[in-house]
Order: C-alpha cells, then structure tokens, then sequence
C-alpha cells in the first residue's frame, strides 16, 4: 500500500482542547471539499504531496518525530481519504506509546470507524452550511455521518471533542438547530470539550457573534470556548 504525504513537521498545536502541545503534524493530502476558509489549499489535490510506500513512510515519520512530543496529529487535506493507509501509520505510532490525534471532517463513518482504533484523541468537526463544505443538497447526509462519528468515538471511549468553524456568515438558527441535534445524541459528560474556531483572515465573524454562538452552546455544555487559531498568532505552520 502507498500514501501521499503533503508535508510531516513539528509545531505547536495551535487549535482545539490540546493547543500549546509540542505535536508532530503529518499531512495528508488530498481533500475533495471545498470550504471557503481553508488555510491548506496546496493540500487538496489528491495528487498532491509525494508518494511512499508505508514502510518509508513509517520511517520519515520516525525520523522527524522530536523528544518530547505530545501527540502525533494526523491531519489534511482529510486523512479519511487515504484511511486505510492512515490506520497503519497510527498503529506504528500507537506502538510507540505516543498519543494519536485525528483531525477530520468525518464526513465518512465507514472510514471514520476503520482508523478509530488507532486514534487516541478525536476531534469531531461539525461543519455549518456556510462553510461551503459541500452543496446544499448533500448538507444533511454530512451531518448524519458525522453525527454517527461523534456517537461512534463516545462509544469507543476516546478523548473526543467537538469543533465548530465560525465565519461573520455563520447563521444564529441554523447553528442553534445543529447544537440541539448534536446534545439529543450526547450530554456534557460525554465529550472532553466544545470549541467555537473562528476563521481567521476571511469573513472573520465579530465578537457579539461569537458570544451569541457561545450563548447558544452554554446551556448544554458550560466548558464551551472560543479559542482561535493561535499558532497563527506566533507565525507557526
Ligand atoms: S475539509 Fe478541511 S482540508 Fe478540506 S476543504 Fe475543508 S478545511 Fe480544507
């Protein structure tokens, strides 16, 4: 089996509940999606990125993979997209007793359950119609998988967290009606944290917003935070 691989580098996890960890990133690339914030753009071609085997690819990760690191975060592009390969990557890193992050849109449960148990750590995005994630018309099987993800990382008992991507056109009811659906599914117990991202450079959405968001979430989960993309703000990948 082969996978691509868009870039590996060691950085400072700057999103989520973990941000501030010293994590290695491995990229995936290739994503079909298309939300208008993406900050990976290069990544997306599925034929992006270079190619190796898993055994070598096994071997760049060994070779880049510095002390004292916190998690190994597997990320995009999807790393659903190239799953099969993403499994094997991340029982190689399980097997050294370093913590496994999951970073996806879960827009697949089948695929979403081939790498969960591999995974220590998975955050669980929920993408809102105005992402641009995909059309209109597919919005709601989206959402369906990636409910069953959500119910299926709870299950399995991983560290599991929720992420939304808030933009200034992310709509009040349309967030409100997809936070009740979220928590008919879940209690506050069940997840190890809420976070509200707003995008950053693009449609940046205003503070009244981002409490409202937050007022919205508070009622059923009280740890809900807004934290923003902070690795931007020292300049780091
Ligand atoms: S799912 Fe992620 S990688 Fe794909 S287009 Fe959206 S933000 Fe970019």
């Amino acid at each position: 089996m082969k996978v691509r691989l868009f870039e590996i580098f060691t950085s400072v996890e700057g999103e989520g509940i973990l941000y501030g960890t010293k994590t290695l990133f491995v990229r995936l690339a290739g994503c079909p999606f298309t939300c208008f914030y993406c900050d990976t753009k290069e990544s997306l071609p599925l034929d992006s990125g270079t190619e190796y085997t898993i055994e070598d690819a096994n071997n760049l990760i060994d070779s880049n993979l510095r002390s004292n690191t916190y998690k190994v975060n597997f990320t995009g592009g999807d790393p659903l997209i190239q799953h099969k390969a993403v499994a094997l990557l991340a029982k190689h890193i399980q097997d050294k007793k370093i913590p496994t992050y999951l970073e996806s849109s879960c827009f697949d449960i089948d695929r979403f359950n081939h790498v969960l148990p591999f995974i220590d750590i998975v955050k669980i995005e929920f993408k809102t119609k105005d992402s641009d994630f995909v059309d209109s018309k597919h919005y709601d099987k989206l959402i369906g998988h990636t409910m069953k993800c959500l119910e299926s990382s709870i299950k399995a008992n991983k560290t599991t967290y929720i992420k939304i991507v808030v933009s200034s056109k992310t709509d009040l009811n349309e967030f409100k009606g997809l936070v009740k659906e979220i928590f008919k599914i879940v209690s506050g117990n069940d997840i190890d944290g809420f976070i509200i991202q707003p995008t950053h450079s693009i449609s940046e959405p205003s503070l009244d917003l981002l409490l409202n968001l937050y007022d919205l979430v508070f009622p059923y989960y009280i740890n809900v935070k807004v934290v923003p993309q902070l690795h931007k703000l020292i300049g780091a990948p």
